[in-house]
């Protein structure tokens, strides 16, 4: 799906930020595949939206043959196709670095 021409807003309640990241992990059921989106984000919140959607998917329940990887950050860009989207790794290892460093509890 295209993304719409006019300004994404961030996923979280009273935020009111534009959106500039979608966390997205990729499904297939053998047969067709599809990016599903858990999140759009701002700078700000992207961190927290990441962690949130690694849960989700974590504990997301799949049927034999069904495959979704885990949520991966993606620019967005105003007019591109999802699969166009650049995926941001740099950005998920070092979110995912943060997460392992911080104390427990
Ligand atoms: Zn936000």
């Amino acid at each position: 799906m295209p993304m719409p021409h006019y300004p994404i807003i961030c996923y979280r309640q009273g935020c009111g930020q534009l959106a500039l990241y979608k966390i997205a992990a990729r499904w297939s059921d053998g047969i067709t595949g599809e990016l599903k989106t858990y999140a759009l984000s701002c700078e700000a919140c992207l961190p927290e939206f990441f962690r949130q959607s690694r849960e989700k998917q974590k504990t997301c329940r799949l049927t034999p043959g069904e495959v979704l990887e885990a949520p991966n950050i993606f620019r967005l860009a105003t007019g591109q196709h999802d699969r166009n989207l650049e995926r941001q790794a740099q950005l998920e290892e070092k979110l995912t670095a943060d997460e392992g460093n911080r104390p427990a509890g």
